[in-house]
């Protein structure tokens, strides 16, 4: 690990005056910054902790939720406001890593965790993410776990997050503070396709930290849930997962969000695909039609094809689980 300074700021402008340094980086609980330091994946010059910050409030107010940068995945996932309201977000943080990982994972640390790609994590291999420029051998690799949707000739590194799948079925935004203040973006919007600067993941500018999320607390977040399955029941990131809410009337949809992770290179979600479904009860068939539309961009491998199928599964279930008994 290269040498590098270290600072514990105690207020947010002294953070951000610190991560004004193109070489610095912000430590939250370090569970992915420590891991990629050791790789030499990451080298800052400047680590800047943000700890001492007061970003880990989880409250309710005017309708929506906030939820600090700080709040530990644990803390988020057994809020009983969380838990009652928010249940996808809660079902989502507890499938993701480990207990202790999650008692010093943050959520905007977890918005901003890397890829978990092994030629990225891998020096001796050439990675467009990790050197620009330098090629991606997972296009022809071992791709097995990589992504099917958003992917580009650069990049095919799927994204890993578990909660920003739940946090974009629930319309979530992103309040970001930089330089010039503090701006909200969409969840939609946080995460950039790869195209040809897989580099570049997220609208996050150098030098701006996440202070904190919002989530609309709606009839329709009461009934959000999430599924995940992956390759063991624990401690692994999903093979294909499903954010999902669905609001019936009358034995129709009137109400639906349907988002998917570890398939995309971003989480995914296609509203035009949801629309489908308005109206409709929610038979196979109908089904069906939305994980067509959902899916159509996908273009696998034949090592991940198998995903689509994952996905298609993932969603009846979700689905299925909204229909009058
Ligand atoms: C073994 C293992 C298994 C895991 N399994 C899963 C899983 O199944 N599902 C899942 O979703 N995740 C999983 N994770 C990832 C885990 O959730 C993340 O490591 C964690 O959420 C990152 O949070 P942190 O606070 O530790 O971030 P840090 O490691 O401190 O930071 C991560 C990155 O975010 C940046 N950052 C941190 N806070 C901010 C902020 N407020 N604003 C801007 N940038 C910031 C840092 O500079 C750094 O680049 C796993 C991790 C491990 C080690
Ligand atoms: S998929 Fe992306 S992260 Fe993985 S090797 Fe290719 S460029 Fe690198």
């Amino acid at each position: 690990m290269r040498p590098f300074e270290f600072h514990r700021p105690t207020s947010l402008d002294e953070a951000l005056a610190l991560l004004a340094r193109p070489d610095a980086r912000a430590l939250a609980g370090g569970t992915t910054l420590v891991d990629l330091m050791k790789l030499g994946v990451e080298a800052p010059g400047l680590v800047v902790d943000i700890g001492r910050l007061p970003l880990a409030g989880i409250t309710l107010e005017s309708g929506s939720l906030r939820i600090g940068a700080l709040a530990r995945n644990s803390a988020v996932a057994r809020d009983s406001v969380v838990l009652s309201q928010f249940p996808a977000l809660s079902e989502a943080l507890l499938s993701g890593a480990s207990g202790q990982i999650r008692n010093a994972a943050s959520m905007g640390g977890n918005l901003m965790q890397r890829t978990r790609c092994a030629y990225f994590r891998s020096h001796d291999w050439p990675c467009n993410k990790r050197v620009p420029g330098s090629g991606c051998p997972a296009r022809e690799g071992a791709n097995a776990h990589h992504a099917v949707l958003g992917t580009s000739d650069h990049c095919i590194a799927v994204s890993p997050s578990d909660v920003a799948v739940a946090l974009l079925a629930l319309d979530a935004s992103v309040a970001i503070a930089g330089p010039r203040g503090v701006r909200h973006v969409a969840i939609a919007d946080f995460y950039r396709l790869p195209g040809d600067t897989p580099v570049i993941e997220t609208v996050v500018q150098p030098g701006e930290l996440i202070v904190h999320l919002d989530v609309p607390a709606t009839a329709l977040a009461t009934r959000s849930g999430y599924l995940k399955l992956r390759g063991r029941a624990s401690y692994e990131f999903a093979s294909a997962s499903v954010a999902a809410a669905v609001k019936l009337e009358g034995g129709v949809v009137a109400e639906v969000a349907v988002a998917i992770g570890g398939l995309g290179t971003v989480p995914w979600r296609d509203r035009g695909a949801e629309r489908l479904l308005i109206g409709e009860a929610l038979g196979d068939a109908a089904v069906d039609r939305f994980c067509d539309a959902l899916l159509a961009p996908a273009r696998p491998t034949p090592d991940n094809r198998y995903k689509l199928d994952l996905a298609r599964g993932a969603v009846h279930h979700m689905l299925a689980r909204s229909r009058p008994c």
